[in-house]
């Protein structure tokens, strides 16, 4: 069976103020505080589109390669459902923003797919229904209006694996979190998914009915979901069975999915433009300018490592994959860092510290000065690479610069040829029978010469050099 995968993401979008009112968008907090006649949808309200909610969404079609629609409108979507206090959602329909884009995503093998993108619409979030602590049910209208982007993929699907339908969220995340349009919580649904999965035989072209996923607030969740349904429904069709057009749970903790309902057809949302919103005519100028403003994104940053500043694929992906990582590298390159240096420091040590404590990168005491100094002080043989951890360490404690934390401590490494050559010598003279077992051919006896020396030394002795020192003595 093949599986095809098209994917539905909605992004709630991080402006101030709502989509055609002015409440603030916030999450959490008490329930209905952040409400107005307008997101109540009170009978005489007129809605006032937010001009950065669309300014974002052209942002992020651009980004996404798409074609901009400069003559666009929105549309009525009706429905009736109690999260939907007008009875209908203004969204886009005939002319959303963007159309006919793709997303690139990495395949593992150094090479990248193109996912084509159908479209991507700006529309107005629901309310939200949740159960009382008492009993019973209630309705927070404070996500009612909040500015909503849908960006959705193309048709026949090119996501053919619950693996490219991970990378593609994966990177549709970073990209929406590089151009700051959304914060990309998944936890708190900020950023949503919808998987649509359908599976048919090998060598068909007819593609199989579709079921649609709902509540998927991970990766994992979302790669899981997809095997899950691809699965389910091979099993329905080889028992004989119908897929039916279906919206799915997903039961995150039983790892399955559930029936929600049967899916509406487009036909049941009687589409019409909004009587009380005129159509857009978008200024072709203003679109290039937002083109030419948009910063780089995480793929292009990634290929620039690899090939300007020679990383490898995997140390480009770790230092982009949150555009936060890929801002402190850049600091520390601006403060005379050396490339592969800092990203050593920053992927291993620095990385593990970091979640070990559980702080994100900006909550870190030890910053790009920090790093650089320390890095130019292992460089320049000042101190070994494994003092350098320790001072790290201590960096991440006090917040003090390395070279003063080596200063104050009078932890400096050895690296005079001439002293370091006497200690090994007079080890050497001490050890007059391990010096006859080198002798005769067992030279693997240098190890502890080299450990001897590293003892006398408090392990303070550059251990190249040593190395060194004590092959050309026991060779003498
Ligand atoms: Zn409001």
């Amino acid at each position: 069976m093949i599986t095809s995968v098209g994917m539905e993401v909605h992004a709630e979008l991080a402006t101030d103020s709502k989509m055609f009112c002015r409440c603030p968008v916030g999450f959490g907090g008490e329930p209905n505080t952040r409400v107005c006649p307008v997101c109540l949808g009170l009978p005489g309200t007129l809605p006032v589109p937010n001009k950065l909610a669309v300014e974002m969404v052209i942002r992020t079609a651009l980004a996404l390669n798409c074609q901009i629609n400069l003559g666009s409108a929105f549309q009525r979507k009706n429905y009736f459902y109690p999260d939907l206090p007008k009875g209908y959602q203004i969204s886009q329909y005939q002319a959303p923003f963007g159309h006919s884009g793709y997303l690139e995503i990495p395949t593992g093998d150094g090479g990248t797919k193109r996912i084509g993108i159908r479209r991507v619409h700006l529309e107005e979030d629901t309310g939200k229904l949740m159960h009382l602590p008492s009993g019973g049910s209630g309705i927070d209208y404070n996500r009612a209006g909040v500015p909503l982007m849908e960006i959705v993929t193309d048709f026949p699907p090119d996501i053919n694996h619950p693996d490219e339908a991970k990378e593609y969220l994966v990177q549709l995340r970073n990209i929406l979190l590089y151009l700051g349009v959304c914060d990309g919580k998944m936890e708190q649904g900020s950023l949503r998914c919808e998987p649509n999965i359908s599976v048919r035989p090998e060598g068909s072209d007819t593609f199989g009915t579709k079921t649609e996923l709902k509540n998927l607030n991970s990766f994992r969740s979302v790669q899981l979901g997809v095997v899950y349904e691809s699965k389910r429904q091979a099993e329905v069709i080889a028992s004989g069975g119908q897929v039916l057009q279906e919206t799915r749970g997903w039961n995150e903790a039983a790892e399955e999915s559930y029936l929600m309902r049967i899916k509406e057809t487009e036909n049941d949302y009687r589409y019409f433009t909004d009587p009380d919103l005129a159509p857009f005519q978008i200024d072709a100028g203003w679109v290039e300018e937002l083109r030419t403003g948009l910063p780089e994104l995480p793929l292009a940053k990634s290929l620039r490592y690899q090939n300007d500043l020679g990383l490898s694929t995997y140390d480009a992906g770790v230092l982009t994959s949150e555009l936060a990582w890929a801002t402190f590298f850049e600091e520390c390159l601006a403060l005379g860092g050396e490339a592969k240096a800092i990203c050593n420091q920053m992927t291993q040590d620095f990385a593990a510290t970091l979640k070990e404590k559980g702080w994100e990168i900006d909550e870190s005491p030890v910053r790009p000065k920090h790093l650089v100094d320390l890095t130019q002080l292992v460089s320049s043989g000042k101190i070994s690479s494994k003092m350098g951890k320790d001072v790290l360490a201590e960096a991440f404690k006090t917040g003090d610069l390395p070279s003063d934390i080596v200063a104050r401590s009078g932890m400096s490494q050895i690296s005079d040829e001439s002293e370091l050559r006497a200690i090994v010598e007079g080890v050497c003279q001490a050890n007059a029978g391990v010096v006859e077992k080198y002798k005769s051919g067992q030279v693997s006896v240098k190890g502890f010469f080299v450990g001897q020396v590293m003892k006398q030394t408090q392990g303070r002795a550059n251990p190249d050099l040593v190395q060194r020192l004590v092959t050309e003595v026991l060779e003498s």
